[in-house]
């Protein structure tokens, strides 16, 4: 018999999942973290907090997202029964909308009124400005030079709800140096305002608040297989960033040791071209953006720059809970190529007439080979983070060329 896999599935007191996270923050933000972490915690209890989250969630996002069966997708694998976990049907396309609202909710109750974020391809950008126009804040999107001429799109999305979006023209000009930007204004305006961040990363008690704000996600299937099936899930597939989504999906089943887990992390052009994003298959221990964690780097500690095709998996680091996730065992981490989830993407798109996001394409291309293992009773749940409108232009340009 193999040894039970030894889990936390709560931080420590010091914001620890086994040995990675903490908080690596300069002095001035301990005391700004504190009130957060004792805030957020009087907040969980809070029955009326609560219900004004789950009215959002409902009434604003869309909550409950279905939980689809992919009839032609589980006919073509020829094995377990496939069930997709409709995330892009969150408002804005995303599943980044739960957190964002939920953040955003929290510093309006600490009678914060200005937000500050950081955003790469704009998604998060986008999902925070949402919500802060939603509920009357005011909001600040930090995004580096480079991306804001990539990401028009969505940088004129986020101005016309209200935010302003600051171009970023230090380092390399990504999402790396708008991070730091981030910081640095909530450094010196942290009386009255309240930095969203946009995954299970950085300081605890982020990566704890974030993943909670997703949870939903793993609670509703929970709930919805149970009334189309009448039991619980065989294995879960979720695509792999920072990790938001997967933890969403995965956290409520972890204690339940039946269920097999797969997170799906963006290989790049492959795992040792050099231009890879698989944080967990090619990265070391390190300390990025407040938290001790996996982190692609160089043999002497520099970070290295991330590559996918897709801009949300585009990230050298991912969140601790994650990293602790792994090192027990209790998930199995695959690494992607751009060219498998492309060709995912395509075949979802053909067979069940949704067209996913690039992110979510990654989980789609473990599909075949984890499908086709399994019996026909049993079940699979790929969570379905967004959808790939946000993708058309990437997506035509590398077809293209076939
Ligand atoms: C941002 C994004 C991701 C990656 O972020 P996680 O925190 O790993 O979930 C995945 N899918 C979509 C659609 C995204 O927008």
């Amino acid at each position: 018999m193999t040894a039970l896999p030894l889990i936390q599935t709560e931080p420590t007191e010091e914001g620890y999942f086994g040995d990675f996270g903490g908080r690596f923050v300069p002095e001035t933000l301990i005391s700004a973290l504190d009130q957060l972490e004792y805030e957020y915690g009087l907040l969980e209890q809070d029955l009326v907090f609560q219900e004004q989250l789950l009215s959002e969630f409902r009434q604003f996002i869309g909550r409950p997202t279905p939980l689809t069966f992919a009839k032609r997708l589980t006919e073509t694998y020829g094995g377990a029964k496939i069930y997709l976990k409709r995330e892009d049907l969150c408002h804005t396309g995303a599943h980044k909308i739960n957190n964002a609202i939920g953040q955003v909710m929290l510093a309006q109750k600490m009678g914060k009124q200005n937000i500050v974020a950081e955003t790469g391809a704009g998604q998060h950008g986008v999902a925070t400005a949402t919500a802060c126009a939603k509920l009357g804040l005011t909001c600040i999107v930090y995004m580096g030079e480079e991306d804001v001429h990539r990401q028009k799109l969505n940088v004129e999305r986020m101005r016309l709800m209200g935010a302003e979006v600051i171009p970023v023209t230090s380092g390399s000009r990504t999402l790396k140096d708008a991070t730091s930007e981030a910081i640095r204004h909530w450094v010196t305006h942290v009386r009255d305002t309240f930095y969203v961040i946009g995954s299970v990363v950085g300081p605890h008690p982020y990566p704890k608040m974030v993943r909670d704000f997703h949870r939903c996600i793993g609670l509703e299937t929970r709930e919805q297989l149970d009334q189309l099936e009448g039991k619980g899930p065989d294995h879960l597939i979720a695509c792999v960033g920072g990790g938001s989504n997967a933890l969403g999906l995965f956290h409520p089943f972890l204690e339940d040791l039946s269920v097999y887990m797969t997170g799906a992390e963006a290989a790049g052009f492959g795992v040792d071209s050099g231009k890879t994003a698989a944080t967990l298959t090619k990265g070391r221990p390190g300390v990025l953006h407040g938290s001790l964690s996996y982190l692609l780097q160089t043999m002497d500690g520099q970070v290295e720059l991330a590559h996918s095709i897709s801009a949300g998996l585009d990230y050298p680091g991912i969140g601790p809970e994650h990293a602790h996730l792994f090192t027990s065992g209790r998930v199995t981490y695959k690494a992607v190529t751009d060219d498998e989830a492309m060709k995912a993407l395509k075949e979802v798109s053909m067979l069940e007439g949704i067209i996913p996001a690039i992110e979510t394409a990654h989980a789609f291309a473990l599909l075949p080979e984890i499908a086709s293992s399994m019996n026909k009773d049993q079940i699979i749940v790929v969570n379905c983070s967004g959808r790939g409108d946000k993708d058309m232009t990437t997506i035509t340009e590398y077809f293209s060329h076939e």
